[in-house]
């Protein structure tokens, strides 16, 4: 995709229908791929800090998620298709999964949140093969990792909220050969 870059970050300019298609292409084509959904608070804290402005700058994919970036687009005249979320893609991936029966891996929120997202994933998406899962409260990331790479699931969304979220990605990004995406609080909203 070719950008626009708004406060020294680019971002995709791609319709949700254009990044679903290239996600199907790299889940068929096996490629690992790292997805920053960034909202103004995202753009605000990387503008702070240049490490983490590193890090999600080294994303393959980095969606506007939120009006205020697509405002701030057209502001400098290079719009923006429209709004690109966490939450819709983690559902339309989801979508994906279920009807393609893909590995997936579920890390983050509280324990009891992500218990009601498993049992919301099983019954609303059967046909997804569900090879792990943790909360985000996690003090030892040692096990997690150990499940990811020997389980290799195809889509792993990651909820413990920006910075953390992204710093973990780009660090264990080499586990496995995955799409991987940051969802910040969207397990919550999908529990409820
Ligand atoms: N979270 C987590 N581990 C932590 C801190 C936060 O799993 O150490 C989870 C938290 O339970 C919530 C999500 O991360 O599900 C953060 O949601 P929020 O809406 O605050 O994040 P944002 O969307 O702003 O990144």
């Amino acid at each position: 995709f070719s950008t626009v870059t708004v406060m020294d970050v680019p971002f995709i300019k791609a319709t949700n229908q254009e990044f679903l298609t290239q996600l199907q292409t790299d889940i068929d084509q096996k490629k690992r791929r790292f997805i920053v959904t960034a909202n103004p608070e995202i753009v605000l804290y990387a503008k702070d800090h240049p490490e983490y402005k590193a890090i999600i700058k080294a994303a393959d994919y980095i969606t506007p998620d939120g009006i205020g970036i697509i405002k701030a687009a057209q502001t400098i005249h290079q719009p923006l298709p429209e709004r690109v979320t966490g939450y819709d893609t983690m559902v339309a991936l989801l979508e994906k999964a279920n009807t393609q029966h893909l590995r997936v891996y579920l890390l983050g929120a509280k324990p009891e949140v992500m218990a009601a997202v498993v049992t919301k994933v099983q019954q609303q998406y059967p046909g997804i093969d569900l090879v792990g899962y943790h909360d985000g409260y996690f003090k030892e990331d040692t096990q997690i990792l150990a499940d990811i790479h020997d389980k290799q699931p195809q889509l792993i969304f990651v909820g413990l909220g920006y910075p953390k979220q992204e710093n973990w990605i780009k660090q264990n990004l080499t586990q496995a050969q995955a799409i991987w995406m940051g969802v910040g609080g969207s397990f919550d909203v999908l529990s409820g």
